[in-house]
């Protein structure tokens, strides 16, 4: 009877090892996932059209924002805030996995007429 509980005790102090790596898994986890978005949160932009300075989470209230793939350029943009034409060769490149240049790097790219 006696071992047994002896047993017993080892076995629950053996859970509860378990239990807190765990949790300190998922502590570290969070912590880090915490760490990346704060990353991301830091990364300002400023909107070449409208002048706004925004954050990537913008993306969680909607706003999402596209940089353009010339790199001396490398402004920021709304996709609100961009030319219809800006807007559908961004479709366009993004469907096909392309860079995409803002008018003013490539006006030529826009040429409707
Ligand atoms: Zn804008
Ligand atoms: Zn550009």
């Amino acid at each position: 009877m006696k071992e047994e509980g002896e047993i017993e005790k080892i076995k629950r102090k053996e859970e509860r090892v378990e239990k807190r790596l765990a949790r300190e898994q998922e502590q570290k986890k969070k912590a880090d996932e915490k760490m990346d978005r704060g990353k991301l949160a830091n990364k300002k932009f400023t909107c070449g059209v409208c002048c706004m300075r925004g954050r990537v989470l913008d993306e969680s209230k909607g706003i999402v924002w596209f940089g353009c793939d010339e790199k001396v350029c490398g402004k920021w943009y709304h996709f609100e805030c961009l030319h219809r034409s800006e807007q559908e060769y961004l479709r366009e490149s993004m469907e096909e996995g392309e860079s995409w240049y803002c008018k003013a790097c490539k006006p030529w790219l826009y040429c409707e007429e």
